[in-house]
């Protein structure tokens, strides 16, 4: 049997936060603590085509899944290596075609299935030396009824598109599954942050969350790899970040009772100096009333919802970038163009006009937006590397090549910290520098 552990980590009593894991050597910015293969991962269904199911490679040229045409990977080693998890959806799709519709999250569940059904009882896998995929928590008692209701639909989904190639375990075994994917799936993201798959880490998912992390997770193909992001003593506790780090103390900790059921009492929630910045006002004469700062935030708070809803129609571009102006306009007269509010619904409007190729415009949002990024988000961030690199690629295509490489350098001194100096992100990146 394969030894437990990882060299350099242990696993503890966090105080206040149950188990966690932390150092028992030092590590400086930029070491890598460790990697962990995904226990199951899928890509998204809007990935096919553009990178491999299996080893999540993106080129062009893949080859076909011969049988439903759906599902593409580099080479038949690939393909072959593939077949235990992609068996499940290939008929499948086939006979359901268009109506073939699980969420990811059943997609998922279904691999997760699977995967526990071919390992023997009580085997460790290698994405499980501190933490049995079957140990992860779960907090089915805290679920409200309109998660449960989703658990419940996904449930469905999964014995209507699945039932040819798995055994179901009973349904409170099920909504425990669903439940340990909510609050322990990991989204697996290239370098822009675009969302590529689903995956569950069970050592990764032991990692506490701060507002001020010691490490970051990214990944190399769907493998999760954790890195220094400050310098650690032994003892310390590894900590990342689970949600997205910009906003003020109170919509952070909103996010994490919603999502994770707890709420964070990290030095930046404590003391948070940092909010008055986040929440920064247009100079005026006087101080406004704090009623209608509050209104504002609401209304703030609002907008970032209802952008959130319309998004996902593509057909109606024109109408979300009016939404992303309409707010701005109105927040312009109350908050400064650094406060958090208006910066998300310039990142917004930087995307819709990317997508429609109004990169000018997108680029004069960019150039907005980076400056408060980086002295908002921490030191070595994903959300500050993903800006600079689309901030250098609009102006290589605007034939701004200089200016686009000088982003481009900003960008890959974050990620050689966060991803590793030999990532392929990196070096993509020094390719596409090298060709200006
Ligand atoms: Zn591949
Ligand atoms: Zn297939
Ligand atoms: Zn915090």
């Amino acid at each position: 049997m394969k030894a437990e552990g990882i060299d350099g980590i242990e696993k503890f009593d966090s105080p206040g936060k149950g188990r966690g894991i932390r150092v028992t050597k030092a590590f400086k910015v930029g070491d890598l603590l460790f990697a962990c293969p995904a226990f199951s991962y899928v890509l998204s269904v809007s990935e096919r085509g553009y990178l491999c199911e299996f080893c999540f490679t993106k080129k062009e040229g893949l080859a076909k899944c011969g049988k439903c045409k759906k599902a593409f990977y580099c080479n038949v080693g690939c393909q072959k290596a593939d077949w235990a998890m992609h068996k499940l959806e290939c008929s499948s799709m086939c006979a359901y075609g268009e109506n073939w519709c699980p969420s990811e999250t059943v997609r998922l569940v279904a691999r997760i299935l699977a995967k526990m059904k071919s390992q023997k009882d009580g085997q460790r896998g290698p994405s499980e030396k501190l933490l049995l995929m079957a140990e992860l928590e779960a907090h089915v008692d805290k679920m409200d009824s309109e998660r449960r209701e989703v658990h419940e639909m996904d449930i469905s989904a999964l014995h209507h598109f699945y039932s040819k190639h798995l055994d179901f375990p009973e349904h409170t075994r099920l909504l425990c599954i669903f439940s340990q994917v909510n609050c322990n799936g990991f989204t697996v993201e290239d370098e822009e942050l675009s969302h590529l798959g689903s995956a569950v880490y069970p050592d990764v998912a032991l990692i506490n969350h701060s507002c001020s992390p010691s490490v970051i997770v990214t990944y190399k193909g769907p493998v999760a790899e954790v890195r220094a992001v400050q310098d650690m003593k032994p003892g310390d506790e590894i900590l990342t970040s689970y949600i997205d780090l910009l906003y003020p103390t109170e919509d952070r900790n909103g996010r994490l009772r919603d999502a994770y059921y707890f709420t964070c009492t990290c030095t930046q929630c404590s003391s948070p100096d940092k909010d008055k910045l986040k929440l920064k006002l247009r100079k005026r004469s006087e101080a406004p009333p704090p009623e209608e700062v509050r209104t504002m935030t609401r209304y703030a708070r609002n907008s970032i919802r209802d952008f959130r809803q319309a998004k996902h129609q593509k057909d109606i571009l024109t109408y979300l970038l009016q939404m992303c102006e309409s707010s701005i306009d109105h927040m312009g007269a109350l908050f400064d163009d650094a406060n958090v509010y208006m910066l998300h619904m310039m990142y917004q409007a930087m995307g819709v006009c990317i997508y429609q190729g109004d990169w000018e415009q997108a680029a004069r949002y960019g150039e907005k937006i980076i400056k408060p990024f980086s002295a908002l988000y921490p030191a070595y961030s994903m959300n500050v590397a993903s800006m600079y690199i689309k901030l250098g690629r609009l102006y290589v295509g605007l034939d701004k090549a200089s200016l686009g490489v000088k982003f481009f350098k900003k960008a890959v001194s974050i990620m050689e910290v966060t991803m590793g100096k030999d990532h392929h992100s990196i070096e993509g990146l020094k390719k596409e520098m090298l060709q200006k």
